[in-house]
């Protein structure tokens, strides 16, 4: 579904993603662990070319796309297909909890209002906020803000959805319905891409971790492959630290 190869980007003399390759198959759920400042949201930004990478391929179903000679075109498609979850949610703060799940739908798909209300509204049951419809994001907790952030992700029927720290601005005892949405989309098979810092919670919903250090994937695998027979000292350093 998702393939990245060799993807680079510096920002002036800094080099944040030094040949990043990647891969996540139809339906898998993959975490993306690391220490900070490793490129983690670089690499979700250039995903979707909110960032645009120095070099590399991005492939993404039938869109093969390379740094070099991608058209704006080209990133319109990859930006059809793809949805991106913010830590800091980035609702619209002036348009209502419906408003900011069917904006891309009209904008961007250009589905007539009508139609797109009818699905919007099929969304808000999916994150459990019907009654919730009309309200702006400042009336809403943090974890309701962050559903209405994955509603919004979900109206463009993306093929991929990447989540850079959905919980980490949370209070804790909002982190959990945030984490259920997200396990609810696995079991739907969505394909997602979620960078991390719940490590419980990428053990229990992630097919794949992959560990990120200085701008690379250095190991993969299944949770029990990277947590329990950890090898490389600056992996076991990192979870260590948080548990
Ligand atoms: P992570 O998400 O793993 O914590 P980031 O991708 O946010 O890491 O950042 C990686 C490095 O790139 C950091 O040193 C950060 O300061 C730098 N960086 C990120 N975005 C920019 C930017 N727009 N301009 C300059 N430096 C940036
Ligand atoms: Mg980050």
């Amino acid at each position: 579904m998702l393939k990245l190869k060799k993807i680079y980007k510096s920002f002036g003399d800094l080099q944040v993603l030094n040949g990043v390759n990647l891969e996540v198959k139809q339906g898998e759920v993959k975490a993306i662990i690391g220490p900070s400042g490793t490129g983690k949201s670089t690499l979700l930004r250039c995903i979707n070319y909110l960032e645009k990478p120095d070099e590399g391929e991005i492939i993404l179903d039938q869109l093969q796309l390379n740094a070099k000679t991608i058209t704006k075109k080209e990133i319109y498609e990859l930006r059809k297909s793809t949805a991106m979850v913010f830590q800091s949610f980035n609702l619209f703060k002036n348009k209502t909890v419906l408003e900011n799940i069917i904006e891309s739908l009209v904008l961007i798909k250009k589905v007539e209002k009508n139609k797109a209300i009818e699905v919007g509204m099929d969304i808000l049951k999916k994150v459990g906020l019907e009654e919730k419809k009309n309200v702006y994001p400042a009336k809403l907790s943090g974890g309701q803000q962050q559903r209405v952030a994955i509603g919004r992700a979900l109206a463009i029927n993306p093929k991929v959805i990447l989540f850079d720290e959905p919980t980490s601005s949370l209070d804790p005892e909002l982190v959990g319905e945030v984490l259920e949405l997200i396990k609810k989309l696995a079991k739907e098979n969505m394909t997602m891409v979620i960078v991390t810092h719940e490590m419980s919670f990428a053990k229990e919903v992630a097919d794949k971790v992959a560990f990120m250090d200085d701008g690379k994937v250095i190991q993969e695998g299944t949770s029990e492959e990277l947590f329990s027979s950890v090898t490389n000292p600056r992996i076991s350093k990192f979870i260590s630290r948080l548990s």
